[in-house]
């Protein structure tokens, strides 16, 4: 076994291909500055996961895709029976995003796993390089879909809401696919024939850099409520209508916006319960310079690494829309998208991990992820760890966002590493 792990690290992963098929992914959806969208279900993300199905079967990996369109790209060890260590990300995009949030997880994980089948690595479970589907929540906000229905964690009831910004239902997009509710169920994955899942993923938050840390470790995952708040007033003219007795669905929702920045600062003094809060998407009608607005409709993202404050955040901002609707006369329609919780993940792995950072001498740090990650929905199914690599600035959700080509390389070089120790882990 030591004699293995010894050769396991000399082997490398190829570089060159690595990149080479990372930007082979991103020119998919390129756009203007480096933007990269690949909205869920759109034409362009079904072609990335196209590529990536053609990469797998180039790699020598057996390709199962389930009724949603997650990928799984299998290699067996000595014992097909076994339970599957599984590593990946998700493909999908927000509107103009980057390169990195997502692929850097796929392809690094499919570059690990066609690097042991090439230098004939001796492991004992399957591999299996997974891409999950609809990661972001950026066209119908509903976040992690394709993990959530493997781990069993979605309410089919939750699907009816999601409503993307031309108006069209999730539930639509699925049936012209074929895909229908009631048979996404039976997408829940039996966790015995998982071992382990691991996400390599760029970091999305600026510790990792100004630390001068090449690799995070990540400890847990904050979770996000989500609501949608719709204001109802009353469109009238702009000019007729005196100022005492308007119903201004904008005015309601402006004073709302600010009370969640207000509510998330009190909470952010809080070392282990710190709150963050957005409201992200603010849709009115009718939209012209010259009616008042008769109806807001917006989002509320809110996140924590404790339930507990993230549920006092969550029922105060709710009380704060009913109390600046009934002030102002009109109605408020406040709608659940998503209750999540906060997710740890599996300090076993976390160790595994670490040593291997030790083994090779990389500054690593230890921490949570502000961010949502598929990681979270298979935690609840299976041991899971992530691994962070630096984001320049910090920035994601943009085209800006940058991971070093060097840093990729060493954590799918990492994530190699741990997927040999864990497959041969009895
Ligand atoms: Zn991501």
């Amino acid at each position: 076994m030591l004699s293995m792990l010894r050769e396991t690290c000399e082997i490398s992963i190829n570089k060159e291909r690595l990149i080479h098929d990372l930007n082979a992914i991103s020119r998919i959806g390129l756009g203007d500055h480096g933007a990269v969208t690949r909205l869920v279900f759109s034409v362009k993300e079904l072609r990335a996961r196209q590529l990536l199905i053609h990469l797998m079967n180039h790699a020598g990996l057996k390709v199962h895709v389930d009724r949603i369109g997650n990928i799984f790209g299998r290699l067996n060890g000595a014992n097909s029976k076994a339970p599957a260590v599984l590593a990946g990300s998700h493909l999908d995009t927000v509107v103009q995003g980057g390169k990195f949030d997502g692929p850097v997880g796929v392809i690094g994980a499919l570059e690990a796993v066609r690097t042991l089948r090439e230098n004939n690595v001796v492991f004992a479970h399957p591999l299996e390089v997974v891409c999950f589907v609809g990661e972001e929540s950026s066209r119908f906000g509903f976040s992690t879909l394709g993990s959530s229905l493997v781990a069993g964690e979605v309410k089919l009831e939750d699907l009816a809401n999601a409503v993307d910004a031309h108006g069209t239902k999730l539930e639509d997009v699925l049936s012209s696919m074929g895909i229908y509710r009631h048979n996404l169920t039976s997408l829940k994955r039996d966790p015995a024939s998982i071992k382990a899942y691991l996400e390599l993923h760029i970091e999305q938050g600026p510790i990792l850099e100004a630390k001068a840390k090449k690799i995070g470790l990540v400890t847990s995952i904050a979770a996000p409520t989500r609501l949608k708040v719709v204001f109802a007033g009353q469109a009238d003219h702009s000019g007729t209508t005196p100022m005492e007795m308007r119903k201004d669905a904008l005015v309601a929702a402006a004073r709302f916006i600010s009370y969640v920045e207000d509510v998330c600062l009190e909470f952010s003094h809080m070392d282990k319960g710190r709150v963050v809060g957005t409201v992200g998407a603010l849709k009115i009608e009718p939209g012209v310079i010259n009616a008042i607005p008769g109806k807001a409709e917006l989002s509320v993202d809110i996140r924590s690494i404790s339930a507990e404050s993230k549920d006092q955040v969550a029922k105060l901002i709710i009380e704060q829309a009913r109390e600046i609707a009934q002030r102002r006369n009109i109605s408020v329609d406040i709608l659940p998208i998503r209750n999540e919780l906060p997710v740890a993940l599996d300090e076993g792995l976390l160790l595994l991990i670490e040593e291997g950072c030790k083994r090779k001498g990389i500054p690593y740090e230890i921490m949570p992820s502000g961010a949502g990650h598929d990681a979270m929905q298979m935690a609840k199914i299976t041991r899971a760890g992530m691994i962070f690599v630096p984001s320049r600035r910090g920035i994601s959700h943009n085209p800006l966002e940058w991971t070093e080509p060097e840093d990729i390389c060493l954590g799918s070089q990492l994530l190699m590493e741990t997927i040999v120790r864990l497959a041969n882990e009895d």
